[in-house]
């Protein structure tokens, strides 16, 4: 420990105030007896008190404690400063190897690098708290379309409630076939005819998403007739998918989730505006997604309920991985009744409304 006092009233003072002890002590281990060192000045001689104290350290510097650099959020250990970075990530804990400080410099949002992240529906199936069924708006910085992730029910009424419209859509990125992550399709669709769009609508999603979206489509408005050009890939679990040069490039990446089998569920990592997106979409507690997200500069990831729950993600799993999770920021969704009225939860629970800048 080290620790620099300035005392106002030494025992040298004559009473006036006008000198200041400079006092130095440091304990470099605690079997080692403190090392100590002082000297009086001029109350106002700031210039040669701060040259007093960077003297004493350099003097000192060998038998010093290392410099502790504050970690990670939540490990509360100390960086080793000699721990191995890459450059743009300097500092990484060995402990839990999270990213400690981020050289990043924080430009202005319209300088083209970074994602906007808006979370449009962050709620269950079941409309837990009220809130929207899953839909996530993600674009780059900079780019006129962004691309949506899951298209819960009503996510072209919550894209309207912020501002957005399915114009704004460049791709629809789908994690699954549960219908509070696609059930919303049609309506983007609807919504779209409605706006007259001309774009193409690029939907990127798990093998046999044609069949399903047309059944849809046709179950809710028979003998519908699109007019604009709707790309639907139909990607397998590992394979990257190329993303519109519309929304600025980058790409998404399928990871096989472990959800209900006939749901065909995915996760998605997302490459955009320069940064890393990783979706869990719905799924029971993977380390591969953990691993996957790697210091990603955003992790969103579902949260259902505080306890275990087949084909789920509970806090309490979550919470248990904490030391390994080690994107930047990690964002809680489809969070269930009880998530939803807990607190100290181990990460930021995402709500309706959100906006980020990552
Ligand atoms: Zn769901
Ligand atoms: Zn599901």
């Amino acid at each position: 420990m080290l620790e620099i006092r300035i005392l106002a009233d030494p025992d040298e003072d004559d009473g006036s105030g006008r000198t200041v002890e400079v006092r130095l002590s440091a304990r470099p281990r605690p079997d080692e007896d403190p090392l100590e060192d002082s000297r009086l000045f001029a109350a106002g001689d700031r210039e040669r008190i701060v040259a007093f104290v960077a003297e004493m350290l350099e003097r000192h510097a060998a038998a010093l404690p290392p410099p502790r650099l504050e970690c990670c959020r939540r490990c509360d250990r100390a960086l080793d400063p000699q721990a191995e970075g890459d450059g743009r990530r300097p500092f990484v804990c060995r402990s839990c190897q999270r990213v400690a400080r981020d050289p990043r410099p924080a430009g202005p949002e319209s300088a083209g690098e970074g994602v906007e992240v808006r979370f449009l529906g962050t709620g269950d199936a079941f409309g837990a708290g009220g809130k929207r069924q899953a839909a996530i708006f993600v674009r780059a910085l900079g780019s006129r379309l962004g691309l949506l992730l899951d298209a819960g029910p009503g996510c072209h009424a919550a894209l309207r409630a912020e501002g957005l419209t399915s114009d704004d859509l460049g791709a629809v990125v789908l994690s699954h076939f549960h219908g509070d992550h696609y059930g919303g399709v049609p309506f983007l669709e609807l919504d779209a005819m409605r706006s007259g769009r001309s774009e193409p609508l690029r939907i990127i999603a798990p093998p046999g998403a044609r069949e399903r979206l047309a059944a849809l489509r046709d179950c809710l408005y028979r003998d519908l007739s699109i007019p604009f050009e709707e790309e639907i890939t139909e990607a397998l679990p590992g394979e990257t998918i190329g993303l519109p040069a519309a929304l600025e490039g980058g790409f998404a990446r399928a990871l096989a989730a472990r959800h209900q089998p006939e749901a065909w569920a995915f996760s998605w990592k997302l490459d955009l505006g320069g940064r890393t997106v990783v979706y869990s979409g719905d799924t029971a507690f993977s380390d591969e997604l953990i691993a996957e997200s790697a210091a990603a500069d955003l992790l969103i990831h579902e949260c259902t309920s505080l306890e275990a729950l087949p084909g789920h993600t509970s806090h309490r799993e979550l919470e248990e991985a904490a030391s390994r999770i080690t994107a930047r920021r990690v964002l809680l969704v489809h969070t269930g009744e009880d998530v939803l009225g807990a607190t100290g939860l181990a990460f930021e629970r995402a709500h309706d409304g959100l906006r980020v800048v990552v």
